[in-house]
């Protein structure tokens, strides 16, 4: 396995292959990873074959971090996440330090890649400025890994919709793959941020879980209800454990992520809920 840090390095190799004809698989993380990490890597390994080149990138992005949030203390463990890979036949690691993705960000980085609808709704009112960073930071992984497939987890299925939607837009020629949530066996979906979750907070977070399927058992047993009650109901359920507090829940058509205000089987649910300090997402289908 080669871990390349440069840019330039990283796009000979990309041109290389591609003039020798051999695939590339490409798989974005922000490190610290788990076993939800590692199911995108061996999709990407099946989809694009044992002659093709599967690429891991592990970077913890600024742009996509408020000022008030986690950047810095964000969990990194390289030596862990190259053994991880290393097991799974990872070709490269592409692992760039800030200076070589943001070079003298205030004096020589003012272009961003910005989404303008999907990137409104949930996600986007509590974090204004993350989904701006998250698109351009893909757009520049990109451009340096030229993959021919990219996989995305279904766990923050708008980032996924977003780049699917940036893909469409600005004509990358990469196929967006998105993979299904890797769960705890308590159902808390992974997530490098589960790491914060110490003493009994850990057990509070699978009230996420726990609010996923009353709405499942909701609409199954009702077939149509309204998402005003149904919200109300699951704010009141995740904020009977003492170090929860919901920050939004949502009901929404797949592609579209339009809200609707009648919940039905098939739709789509998503929430973010603070658990101490630590902000957790889930969505499923219902
Ligand atoms: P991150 O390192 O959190 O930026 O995540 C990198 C990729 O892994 C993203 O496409 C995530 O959606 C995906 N991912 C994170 N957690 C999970 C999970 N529990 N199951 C499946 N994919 C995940």
């Amino acid at each position: 396995m080669q871990i390349v840090k440069s840019v330039a390095a990283m796009q000979s190799l990309a041109k290389k292959w591609q003039r020798a004809g051999i695939k590339i698989g490409f798989v974005p993380t922000m490190g610290y990873l788990h076993e939800g990490h590692l199911s995108l890597v061996r999709e990407a390994r099946r989809r694009i074959g044992k002659n093709g080149k599967v690429v891991v990138s592990i970077y913890v992005n600024p742009t996509q971090f408020a000022p008030t949030e986690d950047l810095s203390k964000y969990p990194r463990d390289l030596k862990r996440d190259l053994k991880l890979l290393r097991e799974l036949k990872v070709d490269v690691v592409f692992a760039p330090t800030d200076k070589e993705m943001y070079p003298d960000k205030s004096e020589k980085f003012s272009t961003y890649v910005v989404e303008e609808k999907l990137s409104r709704a949930m996600e986007g009112v509590s974090r204004p400025t993350h989904f701006r960073g998250v698109t351009t930071v893909v757009a520049k992984l990109f451009n340096i890994v030229q993959p021919d497939i990219a996989v995305f987890g279904q766990k923050d299925f708008q980032q996924a919709t977003i780049i699917k939607r940036m893909v469409a837009d600005l004509n990358f020629p990469v196929k967006i793959i998105v993979a299904p949530t890797v769960r705890e066996h308590d159902g808390l979906a992974m997530s490098s941020r589960n790491k914060y979750l110490k003493g009994d907070l850990r057990r509070q977070a699978t009230v996420l879980w726990c609010a996923i399927q009353i709405a499942r058992d909701t609409v199954k047993k009702s077939k149509t209800y309204p998402a005003a009650k149904l919200k109300a109901a699951i704010k009141k359920l995740i904020e009977c454990e003492p170090d929860a507090k919901l920050d939004y829940v949502e009901f929404f058509e797949l592609e579209a992520l339009s809200p609707v205000s009648i919940v039905k089987s098939g739709m789509q649910m998503a929430l973010a809920v603070f658990i101490g300090k630590t902000r957790l997402i889930d969505n499923a289908q219902l």
